[in-house]
């Protein structure tokens, strides 16, 4: 996988770069409620300011849809940026029609600056990966650094076009995620079991499909299982269930066989009568659910099923919960299981990976979300990797050496 280059291999000095970083943060109420996507850039924008370069962000924020949109500027980061990444950052207005103001005002800034760009999203090219628009990106420096693994599933005019047109270099933090992605599937510790949870087949036939070519093992938990019950000849009572799936979940429980992978599915369910947190509840063996009952969650031969089939592999990919960890009680197959991945790998028996959105919810409330070998935050870019697709932006870094 490391067919691009780093920050090592650009010779950065005074030069300005101009950085993809994922600056759509989260925010609740007006304030940034987690900023762990501004935190993990600062290592990248401290590397190419050390000598007095100069580093030109780009970022989308929110779905501006192409239009100037005074309420999804990204001026209102400014301040946290600065505090995080400890510098000064100068933002740079523009409507991306017109970059010269832009260029003069990156020529004026100090050596050393840190200059944030308006959202990307402004203009309507740069979700169609305009090459005009990516020229005019590309004006604002002499260097193209990719460090946003979490957009890079998309190719626009910051992620793919642009860096067809200058030297470029994964930052320090898409280069850690790549580099922990390809531990998990490129190049794992076998054997390599994947945890698939999460509400629905559907979202997530792709990723199974590809999965069961490579993985050892695969444990499908969650209500996605349901349809996988079912489609056995299962009753699921009243639980989330695509029926009208079932001939999908059979073709791959046959294509599982061919493929010498083994499926792992419940064998014990914790029934409620009711979608909510504690709800009242009984443990059921999955040949005898209730008809009136809703699976939400596995059941405790179930997570020691899985707990041993996890002490038995060397990686262990996860995404998406085993039940509905929202609600308690019904958070203790994910929460036990995360906790005993966490265990393993802290031993050193253990290469955890995990991602997705949901995923890193439910491994923070297990309390374990720092404990497992990678944790992606990228949710769509981390799933699609999963789904073993090109990720545009990973593979337009190495089209250009530089
Ligand atoms: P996903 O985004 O596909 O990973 O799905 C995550 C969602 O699946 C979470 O909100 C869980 O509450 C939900 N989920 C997991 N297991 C079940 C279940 N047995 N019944 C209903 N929802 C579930």
């Amino acid at each position: 996988m490391d067919s691009f280059n780093t920050l090592d291999d650009l010779n950065i000095g005074k030069k300005s770069v101009v950085v993809r970083v994922d600056l759509n943060v989260p925010v609740v109420n007006g304030k940034i409620s987690d900023s762990t996507r501004i935190e993990r850039i600062a290592p990248t924008i401290w590397e190419i300011t050390k000598y007095g370069g100069k580093a030109v962000l780009l970022s989308h924020f929110g779905r501006p849809d192409g239009k100037v949109t005074p309420d999804l500027s990204l001026e209102f980061i400014v301040n946290d940026l600065a505090r995080i990444c400890n510098r000064e950052v100068i933002f740079v207005d523009t409507d991306w029609i017109d970059v010269s103001g832009a260029k003069k005002s990156i020529a004026d800034a100090p050596a050393g600056s840190v200059i944030l760009m308006q959202n990307t999203r402004f203009h309507p090219g740069e979700t169609s990966n305009d090459k005009d628009l990516a020229a005019r990106m590309a004006q604002l420096g002499e260097l193209y650094v990719n460090d946003a693994f979490s957009s890079a599933h998309r190719a626009h005019s910051s992620t793919e076009a642009i860096a067809h047109l200058l030297p470029n270099a994964a930052g320090l933090s898409m280069q850690k995620e790549l580099s922990a992605l390809t531990k998990g599937l490129g190049n794992p510790k076998k054997p390599l079991i994947a945890l698939v949870g999460g509400a629905k087949v559907s979202t997530k036939i792709d990723l199974l499909e590809n999965l069961l070519a490579k993985v050892d093992a695969l444990v499908i938990g969650g209500g996605m299982a349901n349809t996988f019950l079912f489609a056995a000849g299962l009753g699921v009572g009243n639980s989330l269930c695509e029926k009208d799936l079932a001939p999908t979940a059979i073709r791959i429980m046959d294509r599982a066989v061919d493929e010498q992978c083994s499926i792992i599915l419940p064998v014990d369910a914790m029934v409620a009568f009711k979608f909510e947190a504690n709800a009242p509840h009984r443990l059921y063996g999955v040949d005898a659910i209730d008809p009136m009952g809703m699976i939400l969650d596995v059941g405790p031969m179930s997570i020691q099923r899985i707990k041993a089939a996890i002490d038995d592999a060397g990686t262990l990919l996860w995404n998406g919960p085993l039940g509905a960890f929202e609600l308690s009680p019904f958070d203790r197959g994910t929460v036990e299981v995360a906790r005993h991945a966490a265990e393993r790998t802290k031993h050193g028996n253990l290469v955890s990976i995990a991602g997705g959105g949901d995923t890193v919810a439910a491994l923070a409330h297990a309390g374990v979300k720092d404990q497992f070998t990678y944790v992606s935050t990228a949710g769509g870019a981390f799933l699609e990797w999963m789904e073993g697709k090109t990720l545009p932006g990973v593979a337009a870094l190495r089209a250009l050496p530089g």
